[in-house]
C-alpha cells in the first residue's frame, strides 16, 4: 500500500523523469518502476504490479516479478523503501553479485538483474 498523496506526486513526476512508457503509465495511473527489453514493470496505488509487455497488454505479475518490481521501486524512489523485501536474519549477501543486485559487464556498460537473488542482494541461507 502506498499513501495516496505520495503516489499521486510520483505519478505526476514520472512524466518528466521517465522516458519509456511514462505517458501511458500516467494515463492508467500506474507508476513505472523498472523496464527491461520488452517489459515495463508498473505499480498501482494499492501496491499491485502489472507488466506491460511488447504484445500490447498488461499482465499481472507473478511472485518473482512482483518482488523484482518492489526492489527496483525501493531503489528508484526512496519514499517507497517500505516495499523492499525484509532481509531475514538467516540470509547471506548474494555471492554472485556481492550484494549489488546487478551483474555488471563490459566495464559497467551493460547491467542485468542478478538471477540468483532476484536483485535483492541477499539470498536465504539453506537450512540443513
Ligand atoms: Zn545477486
Amino acid at each position: 500500500m502506498i499513501a495516496e498523496e505520495l503516489f499521486a506526486r510520483l505519478l505526476a513526476e514520472q512524466v518528466v523523469s521517465n522516458g519509456l512508457g511514462a505517458s501511458a503509465a500516467q494515463r492508467d495511473r500506474l507508476l513505472t518502476v523498472w523496464a527491461t527489453l520488452g517489459s515495463i514493470y508498473l505499480l498501482d496505488g494499492s501496491g499491485e504490479v502489472m507488466i506491460d509487455r511488447d504484445d500490447g497488454g498488461l499482465h499481472p505479475a507473478d511472485e518473482s516479478d512482483r518482488e523484482l518490481a518492489y526492489v527496483q521501486a525501493a531503489r528508484r524512489f526512496p519514499e517507497l523503501r517500505h516495499l523492499m523485501p525484509q532481509r531475514p536474519a538467516a540470509a547471506e549477501t548474494c555471492p554472485r553479485c556481492r550484494g549489488v543486485g546487478e551483474l555488471i559487464f563490459n566495464n559497467g556498460v551493460n547491467r542485468a538483474c542478478c538471477p540468483d537473488c532476484n536483485t535483492r542482494g541477499w539470498v536465504p541461507v539453506a537450512r540443513p
